[in-house]
């Protein structure tokens, strides 16, 4: 750290212990200290009482401080002097080659100049000004790039709030369509649950209706069967018989043979079949409607499909679900799913 000159030291001497400034309007005490007249007033008035010197406590019975004019004297110059001294400092700089107070600024060099050096050859053509002048001058151009750079630090500071606000818009809104798009599936998955329900349900009509019709048939065609069994075990007999004993009633035996027709060409069940297949039909209904693609095993049996894709399901999950119509099916007894079209 420099040393102080001795009119820094001054100064210092000249220091109110109130508010460590040099002294302003300096009053004085009864007991020879010397105080700002504000801040000893303040002391006053924050005591609310006569005052006691900040500095040694001593009582002062005074109301009105009295002025140390003299204090203020030295104080006004101290001041002057120390302007002094300061000015002295800057104008310190003198020229190399001449010897001279470097007082000029040549605009063209950019260069401090003293006044031999103004009237040299090299100078002598240049726009020459003092250097306060300049140093004005140049002082201006700096605020007003200063003032530029605060202003494009502003904006880019704004820039910033308003894309990390952006981005946490963006941030919530993709929270809440992932949170739709899970919600949605999970409604979806809950009614498809239901739907698997109610068809399985649906088949166990027409499944009792086959499975009796079935019965009905085997039971029938036995009959058939051993019905044939004893004509054709009484034929082969007949034909073992001698000559005259087969001739007998040969005729009426013929006629019986071929009277005999298939009479019964057996269909199954026929209503338990179109339920069934009104069932599936409603399955692939469902399914064409909700954009499913076929499974890999209707690929293989060579089932109609539709032009589905994985990648573009057309779904619209808030006006599927309006389509779907539980009904009562009074045919079945069964609630079932049927298509508004
Ligand atoms: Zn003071
Ligand atoms: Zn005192
Ligand atoms: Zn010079
Ligand atoms: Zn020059």
């Amino acid at each position: 750290m420099a040393a102080l000159n001795p009119v820094q030291h001054l100064q210092d001497e000249l220091t109110c212990s109130i508010c460590c400034e040099v002294f302003q309007h300096p009053v004085i005490l009864d007991c020879g200290h010397s105080f700002c007249r504000a801040c000893i007033t303040q002391c006053r008035e924050e005591a609310n009482a006569h005052v006691s010197c900040p500095q040694c406590r001593s009582p002062s019975s005074q109301n009105n401080f009295r002025p140390n004019w003299q204090l203020a004297n030295v104080v006004e110059k101290a001041k002057q002097l120390n302007e002094q001294v300061a000015k002295g400092a800057e104008g310190e700089q003198v020229c190399e080659e001449h010897g001279e107070a470097l007082k000029l600024f040549c605009e063209a060099d950019q260069k401090l100049l003293c006044m031999i050096c103004r009237e040299s050859q090299t100078h002598r053509a240049h726009a020459v000004a003092p250097i306060q002048e300049a140093a004005e001058q140049y002082k201006d151009l700096i605020h007003t790039q200063l003032r530029i750079l605060r202003g494009d630090r502003e904006k880019l500071e704004e820039q910033k709030m308003n894309r990390s606000q952006e981005h946490q818009d963006y941030q919530e809104k993709s929270k809440t369509e992932r949170q739709k798009i899970v919600s949605e599936f999970e409604r979806l998955r809950q009614l498809m649950k239901e739907q698997e329900c109610l068809l399985l349900a649906r088949l166990d009509e027409p499944d009792r209706m086959i499975k009796k019709s079935q019965k009905e048939t085997v039971t029938k065609l036995s009959q058939e069967i051993s019905l044939l069994d004893s004509l054709i075990f009484e034929m082969e007999g007949k034909c073992q018989q001698p000559s005259s004993d087969f001739l007998q009633d040969i005729r009426s035996t013929l006629t019986r043979c071929m009277k005999r027709k298939l009479q019964h060409v057996v269909e199954m069940c026929p209503e338990g079949e179109k339920n069934r297949s009104d069932i599936s039909e409603q399955n692939q209904k469902l399914k064409k409607m909700l954009g499913i693609p076929p499974s890999d095993l209707e690929k293989d049996r060579g089932e109609p499909q539709g032009s589905y894709s994985k990648e573009n399901v057309a779904m619209d999950p808030d006006t599927a679900h309006c389509q779907l119509v539980l009904s009562e099916d009074r045919k079945s007894d069964h609630e079932a799913l049927t298509v508004k079209s």
